[in-house]
């Protein structure tokens, strides 16, 4: 049996009509860049996420990259966030020109340890940027006490977890600035790159759209260096199409979890993901285990051989990357987000998944974790 870790394919099948109606009325109005469709899913975005605010962009990377350009944050200033993320999360910070200074995870939720924040906060600290790993929240309330203490702003990073929720409030409404990727393999996907900005300040909100166009306001007369970041308009279409699904396909994404829940309990030598509190609505854009015993590498080939698709989100912490030497950073300096990189495996957890291929993939794993 073949259980690949995403199939975007089923999903398609299942609104093929709706989308292929949208784009060619799109074709028709020849409308490529911005335009009402990118105005109806900004509101509609911000409406989900409970914010008032919505900047449509060009990826979750630009979103990250904008949110530190518009506060002016670069040369001299910290930023705080997890070594455990995609590389994007501390791209954006160095490419500003800031410092990336990161916090270790903890160990049960790999979300940033926020007991660990107050130490790295420095007179040049001006953000944090919490990530919603796998689609589960970091404990917020935590991390905006301690901005509001110190005058920090705060950029969530929520590529990963659109409609999660903490204490009943959704991913992006809480910080500053909440940033959403549409990448197509994140729980709302679009056909190509894109992304957008949350935020509930209206003087945020302005600057953002100025940002989004070189900076320019009025046309042509360029208030700030910004960038091209706009979203196209097909991106948008499709993004409409889809957002009337997204509900139902996360209950898919968290059945599937529950199932896996189920039929790996007893399973000897690995560690499942956990729920962090009652009140947090996991969206589980990945659903990630720990291979424990030094056997990852053994399991994921056993797996792979087994027709069964799995990836390590991440294999190396950031302050181990080869671009990131200058930051001085070395081995042993983040233990758990080190420990995390050896031991997690994400496993297929898709909607469309069938429960003989959850079961398939459960007793695939039971036999190789003996
Ligand atoms: C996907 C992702 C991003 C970047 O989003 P793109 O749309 O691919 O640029 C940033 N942060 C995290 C945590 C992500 O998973």
């Amino acid at each position: 049996m073949q259980v690949p870790l995403l199939d975007l394919k089923p999903q398609y099948e299942q609104i093929r009509g709706e989308i292929q109606t949208a784009i060619a009325e799109l074709c028709a109005s020849q409308q490529f860049i911005l335009g009402q469709h990118v105005e109806d899913l900004e509101k509609k975005i911000a409406a989900y996420c409970q914010c008032r605010f919505a900047c449509a962009v060009s990826s979750g990377s630009d979103a990250l990259l904008m949110a530190l350009m518009t506060e002016n944050i670069g040369p001299g200033d910290e930023v705080i966030t997890s070594p455990y993320t995609f590389f994007a999360t501390a791209g954006a910070i160095s490419r500003v020109g800031a410092r990336p200074v990161f916090v270790d995870i903890q160990p049960d939720t790999c979300n940033l340890n926020t007991d660990l924040i107050e130490a790295a906060i420095t007179p040049r600290t001006k953000a944090i940027i919490p990530v919603h790993l796998y689609g589960q929240m970091v404990d917020m309330d935590s991390v905006m006490a301690l901005a509001e203490r110190y005058q920090l702003v705060v950029i969530e990073d929520a590529a990963q977890a659109i409609g999660a929720e903490y204490m009943h409030r959704q991913a992006c409404s809480m910080g500053h600035y909440g940033c959403l990727s549409f990448f197509p393999s994140k729980n709302l996907g679009a056909f190509g790159d894109a992304g957008m900005i949350l935020c509930n300040d209206p003087e945020r909100a302005e600057k953002l759209k100025i940002y989004r166009s070189h900076g320019s306001s009025p046309k042509y007369y360029h208030q700030y260096i910004g960038g091209n970041f706009r979203m196209d308009a097909m991106q948008a279409v499709v993004l409409l199409v889809k957002l009337k699904f997204l509900d139902s396909w996360t209950s898919s994404r968290q059945k599937n979890a529950d199932d896996y829940q189920t039929l790996l309990a007893k399973v000897p030598n690995l560690t499942l993901p956990v729920t962090a509190t009652k009140n947090n609505r996991h969206v589980f854009n990945q659903y990630v285990i720990r291979i424990l015993g030094g056997r990852r590498q053994a399991v994921w080939d056993g797996l792979k051989a087994a027709g069964i698709g799995c990836d390590v989100y991440y294999p190396v912490p950031l302050h181990l990357q080869q671009c990131y030497a200058s930051l001085g950073y070395s081995k042993g300096d983040f233990p758990e987000s080190e420990r995390a990189a050896a031991e997690t495996l994400a496993l297929p957890i898709y909607p469309e998944l069938s429960h003989i291929q959850k079961r398939y993939v459960a007793d695939t794993l039971a036999s190789l974790c003996k």
